[in-house]
């Protein structure tokens, strides 16, 4: 096999938020106060109660959505639209404009593996440019509901594609999800500003346009 076979026969797995843009400044903010107010609205609680549980349910369940179908019926695409709404999601994004030109650049198949919702990952994408940059956009949907780093999540885009892990490469800020891709055979990059290097992870970046650095990982 070639070196260019090889290179195109890479497929990098992209996390999304506080991957390819940065959610910390104003999404997330923004998505945590719409969460509260759904539960305040559709559970009748006040705020403290409402916030306590959506904490509550995303540490047990990996995701606040799952403990409202499990424990109230909550109808996912319900929660999902009236939690993802911006009216202003322009002024909001916070990105590397030189990134969509970096990933041009590099070699393989490019999907993204988000536990957003795909209206949402799409919006965000063409927000920042990057509409084009990705042959495929899985979000929560896509993943029957299932978030990383549960490994069902992964069979979900695994199955999709039609390609083994090994030759998979999970780009993350998130360590847990790291950790499930490493255990399934995936190379892992984690976008991580810190000086801790954890096992599962084979390259650290301090920034996503460092990404060819990693472009001997899969094989
Ligand atoms: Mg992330």
């Amino acid at each position: 096999m070639t070196t260019s076979t090889t290179q195109a026969h890479r497929i990098w797995l992209f996390d999304l938020d506080n991957t390819l843009h940065d959610a910390s400044p104003h999404i997330f903010p923004h998505i945590n106060r719409s969460m509260t107010d759904y539960l305040m609205r559709n559970l009748g609680l006040d705020e403290s109660a409402a916030n306590a549980l959506r904490i509550d349910y995303w540490h047990r369940y990996g995701a606040t959505l799952l403990g409202l179908m499990r424990h109230h019926g909550t109808d996912p695409d319900h929660f999902l639209h009236h939690t993802h709404q911006f009216p202003q999601l322009k002024q909001m994004l916070v990105f590397q404009r030189a990134l969509a030109a970096r990933l041009r650049m590099l070699p393989g198949r490019k999907v993204v593996f988000s536990n957003a919702p795909r209206a949402y990952a799409n919006a965000v994408l063409a927000g920042i440019g990057l509409d084009r940059s990705f042959e495929a956009v899985f979000g929560i949907e896509q993943l029957g509901l299932q978030p990383k780093p549960q490994t069902r999540a992964f069979r979900h885009v695994l199955h999709a594609l039609r390609v083994p892990a090994h030759r998979c490469v999970l780009v993350e800020d998130t360590l847990p999800n790291l950790r499930a891709a490493k255990a399934l055979g995936m190379g892992t990059v984690w976008i991580n500003r810190g000086s801790t290097h954890p096992a599962c992870v084979d390259v650290k970046l301090r920034s996503i346009l460092d990404l060819r650095r990693a472009t001997h990982l899969v094989r």
